[in-house]
């Protein structure tokens, strides 16, 4: 094999390998980083195949190995080229996905010593310098020359010393910059006793008894105290601590700590739990299943239905311990916002110092220092977001999703792929078991389990620990009757009573608010009607620019009516309110209550989740009131009322998965309460209450709205019957825009005709729901077929447009 193909890293490569010549006495191997010629640079790349033939009749050389040993394993490899064919992504973009943390780093050139160790006569004294530094340090810097000769002398002597074989360049990637940690401590700058003089002088005085406080507790401390447990232990604020620095009493100084994903302090070991029947006889499914993988079996797929609380999570840690024991390793994937330290120590206490964490919150160096463990083949279990599907995990013999159907498993830029897609590709190629995990799977995934694609796993009740926690009981109430009663509160009178009911008996409540879609829709509130697309049958979206209402399908437009064209109310309005608002109104109809807010606003900061968690779970708040964040999977022992203030909003998306997602999201947030001895209720109010997603929400039946729900996909040809394309073009100048647009339709309609393709259809060119992002207007086109990147793979589509295959939304 003396040909290497090479994805390469620039942007002109796209889905194309290029083919070079590998140096003799060079070893390369699959899945190696090298250093090529590409134009006049030298760029990184990746080996994806070795061939005794070039694709091409001139092939240059491969200048230098960039790291020692593989980078990808060769099933990493194909699933990197099965992600470019699949979602039309440039090669090195998939083949990225899986490069340790921080590859496309800087380079550093070396200058290194060659074998022939004699010593040309020729040489000048400089030459003679350079040459004996190399020799005697094996290894030097250019920069390192440059510095000391200069940059014109450096390139010179060396590039006279390779001409002549005496050394060689070879290059390295910069370490990775791991910042240290560091955490703010406070300790006295006098001695104890002062300390406390002084405490007792300004408690004499009655000033500052904060101050006195902590200077008493500082002086009781044999070491320097961080600054957050010394706050928490007084009770003080940071201002406090100041004024005792400015006072010369103490000294604040940033200490360096032990950077560590995760702390298995304080975290005991788990030990397998006794399974119920339900999970024992799905267990016993998945154990046999890895079993006969063992034995050379095509590997299957699992579908584990179960409501929140059902045992899975029980069940993946007992199916990865089935997996080590037959020498395997797995890969648990879990949505980013679930991936808190009660999640992560589930997992760690059940397989001790065996767990791995990757999660884009990781620092670079952190995640660095996972992906080379894992690597090393140090953990058995990696758990991580979205992208810990391309962690190098050696031996893969299980992948768990849990909540397959979020939708945060989709990657919004390119490569667009989905993380189920991909594991489960994976899994073929690693011949690993699948267990996909849902309380409210994924309609398409639930179709391929009906369809015998997948193995249906149902656990059908709560594992239910203490008696009287059944599934909490739903309301749902019908705004359009409270408008009737005269009640023009955000608050139903039910909700309104059942609040105040559990805040006056000490327990919690959760007001949650589906703010996605909000105010871009108009409905009756006299009778809930909503304006949708005479065309489309989804919900025209209002645009404040053109002041009009607008198909995202189709483009059809209209202006806004004065009144309902169902029951001519005039009443006819912009839904829409927000967190802040509402928490307004909250507080002014409870006014006894503690309020607590979470919404993506207040949680910018690394590990305010946690905070405002933690802070809620400790019953420092009454009401917390939130966004889909809430929705998750959190266990809330004193929540007794969960209130959806308005169920609609997500219902009127321009969307064919709005149903669902109004589904999921209703089902999640029904499954918060009543998780505690107390029990709980849910409150949904909507405009539709007869909607089929509120209804089967309502009731905990997911098997009712998927009958409806898969009996539309089939009548309107969405998926899982047919795959949809979304082509985006975006441009500063919308007129642009929108020609580019309708002269791509005209291209892939040319090129269906052409080719006689009969169940390929497109819809629009539309305005995307959000139609201008970042001064850029955007324009889509919609196509629904089957075997669509097949189609489009061999159609030029040029610069400004995206392709996502399989969009999750289409807003
Ligand atoms: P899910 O992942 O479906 O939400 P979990 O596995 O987290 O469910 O289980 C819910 C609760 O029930 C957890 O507190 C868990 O420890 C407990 N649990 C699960 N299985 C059992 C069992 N077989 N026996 C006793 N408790 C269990
Ligand atoms: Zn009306
Ligand atoms: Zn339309």
């Amino acid at each position: 094999m003396r040909y290497a193909e090479v994805s390469v890293n620039s942007p002109i490569a796209q889905r194309r390998t290029f083919s070079y010549t590998i140096p003799s006495g060079l070893s390369i191997g699959v899945g190696q980083a090298v250093w090529v010629p590409f134009g006049d640079k030298l760029l990184q790349g990746i080996v994806l195949e070795l061939t005794d033939y070039p694709a091409v009749d001139e092939t240059r050389e491969i200048a230098a190995i960039i790291e020692p040993y593989p980078l990808l394993s060769p099933s990493q490899v194909l699933l990197a080229h099965w992600i470019s064919q699949h979602y039309l992504s440039p090669v090195f973009d998939a083949v990225a996905l899986m490069l340790p943390p921080g590859f496309e780093r800087k380079v550093v050139t070396f200058i290194c010593p060659t074998s022939h160790e004699g010593d040309a006569p020729s040489l000048t004294q400089r030459q003679r310098n350079v040459l004996e530094l190399v020799r005697r340090q094996g290894k030097v810097t250019l920069r390192e020359l440059e510095k000391a000769l200069g940059t014109r002398q450096a390139r010179l002597v060396t590039s006279q010393l390779i001409g002549q074989g005496l050394v060689v360049k070879s290059y390295e990637l910069e370490k990775v910059k791991v910042r240290p940690k560091k955490v703010p401590y406070l300790s006295l700058a006098v001695e104890a006793g002062k300390a406390r003089q002084e405490a007792a002088r300004l408690r004499e005085q009655g000033k500052a008894i904060k101050q006195a406080s902590l200077l008493d507790f500082l002086s009781q401390a044999s070491k320097p105290m961080p600054l957050a447990e010394a706050r928490q232990r007084v009770n003080c604020a940071k201002a406090v601590a100041d004024a005792l620095v400015n006072k010369g009493l103490v000294v604040l100084q940033p200490i360096e700590v032990k950077r560590e994903p995760i702390s298995y302090q304080g975290i005991t070991p788990s030990y397998p739990l006794t399974l119920i029947p339900a999970q024992e006889s799905a267990f016993k499914s998945i154990k046999s299943s890895l079993l006969q993988v063992a034995k050379g079996y095509p590997p299957p797929v699992f579908l584990l239905h179960g409501v929140t609380g059902s045992g899975k999570t029980e069940i993946y840690l007992q199916a990865l311990a089935e997996a080590v024991r037959l020498g395997k390793r797995g890969i648990v994937l879990v949505p980013e916002i679930a991936l808190t330290p009660q999640t992560i120590e589930r997992f760690a206490s059940r397989f001790p110092h065996k767990v791995a964490v990757l999660h884009s919150k990781l620092s670079l160096g952190e995640q660095f220092d996972e992906w080379q463990r894992i690597r090393d083949g140090e953990s058995d279990v990696v758990v991580g977001s979205r992208s810990a599907i391309f962690a190098p995990q050696p031996d893969l013999g299980l992948i768990v999703i849990d909540e397959e159907h979020e939708w945060t498993y989709k990657q919004q830029d390119s490569p667009h792929y989905h993380a189920r897609q991909v594991a489960i590709k994976l899994a073929e190629l690693t011949g690993a078991v699948v267990i996909l995990g849902s309380a409210t799977p994924d309609v398409e995934t639930f179709y391929h389990a009906q369809m015998g694609d997948y193995r249906l796993l149902e656990l059908p009740e709560r594992v239910t620990p203490s008696e009287g926690s059944p599934m909490p009981q739903v309301e749902v109430v019908d705004l359009r009757q409270e408008l009737k009663a005269g009640n023009r509160s955000l608050f139903s009178r039910s909700l309104s009573l059942a609040t105040a009911k559990a805040v006056a008996s000490g327990e919690q409540v959760i007001l949650f608010l589906n703010r996605r879609g909000a105010a871009t829709f108009i409905q009756c509130r006299s009778c809930g009607f909503v304006l949708g697309c005479k065309h489309c049958e989804v919900a025209l979206t209002y645009h404040f620019a053109e002041d009009a209402l607008i198909c995202h399908q189709c483009n059809y437009r209209m202006p806004v009516p004065q009144i309902c064209p169902r029951c001519l109310s005039r009443r006819i309005k912009f839904l829409g309110i927000g967190t802040q608002k509402l928490e307004q109104e909250t507080s002014y109809t409870f006014p006894q209550a503690r309020l607590l807010r979470w919404d993506s606003d207040v949680t910018k900061r690394r590990y305010s989740h946690q905070e405002i968690l933690g802070k809620f779970r400790a019953h420092d708040a009454d009401i917390l009131i939130g966004t889909q964040m809430i929705a998750k999977g959190l266990d809330l022992p004193l929540v007794t009322l969960v209130g959806v203030v308005n169920a609609d909003t997500g219902l009127n998306l321009p969307d064919f998965r709005a149903g669902e997602r109004t589904f999921q999201l209703l089902s999640q947030v029904a499954g918060r309460a009543g998780r505690g001895i107390l029990g709980g209720k849910v409150i949904i109010q909507t405009y539709s209450p007869e909607h089929y997603a509120i209804q089967a929400a309502s009731k905990h039946d997911y098997a009712s709205f998927y009958d409806k729900e898969i009996d539309y996909r089939r009548q309107l040809r969405n998926p899982p019957f047919t795959q949809l394309v979304r082509l985006t073009y975006s441009h500063t100048n919308d007129a642009l825009c929108q020609r580019e647009a309708e002269r791509m339709k005209r291209l892939l309609i040319e090129e269906r005709d052409s080719k006689g393709i009969a169940d390929l259809s497109l819809i629009g060119p539309a305005p995307a729901f959000i139609h201008r992002l970042r001064g850029r207007y955007r324009w889509q086109l919609i196509l629904r077929g089957s075997e669509l990147h097949s189609f489009l793979s061999p159609i030029p589509i040029p610069q400004g447009w995206t392709v996502d295959i399989d969009p999750v939304g289409l807003v």
